[in-house]
């Protein structure tokens, strides 16, 4: 079956830090040798073109990479032009702004700041009890011992944290707290947004070296299906026009942010000129249009390849 091969975090010895699924560019170049043996990789134009025509062949794939990245561009860039590959970069413009997505910090925060995951766990339920004692005590109250144990792969620690961001906290409540370990341990948030995504001069270079550019919403909701009709068109009108102003033409591609859409989505998408989107999975769906082409991720290559 066609698929996207989709990326998110590379790593090497400098500014980009490992993180949990975090690739380097020796990983990067192993995946593509192997991806290029069994499959077709095609430039994001043709995939494109043959998708509208119903003409993609099982063997035909192609590369993509979210959320706009400084990593992929210092890291994955330089080995896409080894292999002479062009790929699909889909950019969610918030970035460009004040306020880009606070996950993406997040996470750079627990790798950066911490010797481990479980360290992490450590000071973010210590900071818990202390700062929010009454969230402490739902928490206590109410967390089922079963919470996504379904989850073989995560730990308790895991689990629980997970129950507490997004059961007992609201948004705002997790994001002051956050803040606050962030400020406590010095981590220097405003440096390291300059080192975490790139920069619309970035995008336009990589616009102008034929990869394609692509929406990925304007501030990257978790779930944009729970959005009404008027939020998600703001989203992606936004996205649009930022975008089409850094690259001199509006683009006409897009991948779910999260892998979340609904009927209203794929409305507004068309209505908004795009003909292809990729959702973040494998599973198919009823339907299946263009505007919801699978992905894999590729940590999911790395395995099949070994
Ligand atoms: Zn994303």
């Amino acid at each position: 079956m066609t698929f996207g091969a989709m990326f998110h975090h590379f790593h090497d010895a400098g500014m980009h830090r490992r993180g949990q699924g975090s690739l380097s560019a020796d990983g990067f170049r192993a995946l593509l040798g192997n991806l290029s043996s069994e499959h077709n990789i095609l430039v994001p134009g043709d995939y494109v073109e043959r998708a509208r025509a119903g003409a993609l062949s099982a063997d035909d794939i192609c590369l993509s990479f979210d959320d706009a990245l400084l990593c992929q561009y210092d890291v994955a860039v330089p080995v896409l032009d080894e292999f002479g590959i062009k790929a699909f970069f889909f950019v969610y413009s918030s970035i460009f702004t004040d306020t880009p997505d606070s996950l993406e910090l997040y996470r750079d925060f627990r790798n950066a700041s911490f010797d481990d995951i479980e360290d992490f766990y450590r000071v973010f339920f210590e900071e818990l009890a202390q700062r929010l004692p009454r969230a402490q005590c739902r928490y206590a109250d109410t967390y089922p011992a079963d919470y996504l144990a379904d989850f073989g792969f995560y730990t308790d620690n895991d689990r629980r944290f997970r129950f507490v961001r997004d059961q007992v906290l609201t948004q705002g409540e997790y994001d002051h707290l956050m803040t606050d370990m962030m400020d406590r341990v010095g981590y220097p948030r405003e440096e390291r947004k300059a080192q975490l995504w790139m920069t619309a001069q970035h995008v336009a270079e990589l616009d102008a070296a034929g990869h394609e550019i692509g929406l990925h919403s304007h501030s990257h909701p978790m779930q944009m299906r729970m959005l009404d009709r008027a939020a998600q068109e703001a989203e992606y009108r936004l996205n649009r026009r930022m975008l089409g102003d850094i690259c001199g033409r509006p683009p006409r591609t897009m991948s779910h942010p999260c892998g979340s859409y609904n009927d209203d989505t794929l409305d507004v998408l068309r209505n908004l000129g795009i003909v292809l989107g990729f959702r973040s999975n494998m599973s198919p769906v009823h339907g299946g249009s263009l505007w919801e082409m699978p992905r894999e991720d590729h940590a999911n290559l790395m395995h099949r390849a070994t």
